[in-house]
């Protein structure tokens, strides 16, 4: 999938929208989700254009991969999240249920996050 440069995301990352920023290094950008899922519901977004994580793995530099994750484990320190335990998710194309096609994280937590999947 080629990268969309619309992209709800990429459109924040360029200050065309604005978010409820938390965090922000040379790599990353963190902003808490419009719709929480969770207490606590984080999202974490490569400041390059990569369309979900197979993208972001295979065409990310040392530099930046080493970059996002510090900053996810930052941000869940920084954040409470690591004390009582959270969910990571990276939603993955149509299966997967992504919606924006800019490569992110979501970091859930704050109460108990229950079943991985509700609905089996
Ligand atoms: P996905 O389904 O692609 O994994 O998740 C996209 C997430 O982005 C959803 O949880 C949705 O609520 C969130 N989202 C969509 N548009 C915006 C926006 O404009 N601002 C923020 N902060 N979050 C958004």
């Amino acid at each position: 999938m080629a990268y969309d440069d619309n992209n709800i995301f990429a459109k924040i990352l360029r200050g065309e929208i604005p978010c409820n920023k938390i965090y922000e290094d040379d790599f990353s950008l963190a902003f808490h989700d419009i719709a929480p899922k969770a207490k606590q519901h984080i999202l974490v977004i490569p400041k390059g254009a990569y369309t979900d994580i197979v993208d972001f793995g295979a065409n990310g530099s040392a530099e930046e991969i080493k970059g996002f994750y510090s900053a996810v484990s930052k941000i869940a320190k920084d954040e409470g999240l690591t004390q009582d335990g959270f969910r990571s998710i990276a939603n993955t194309g149509n299966f997967g249920g992504q919606e924006v096609p800019h490569y992110h994280i979501h970091l859930l937590g704050g109460e108990p996050i229950g079943a991985l999947r509700s609905n089996v």
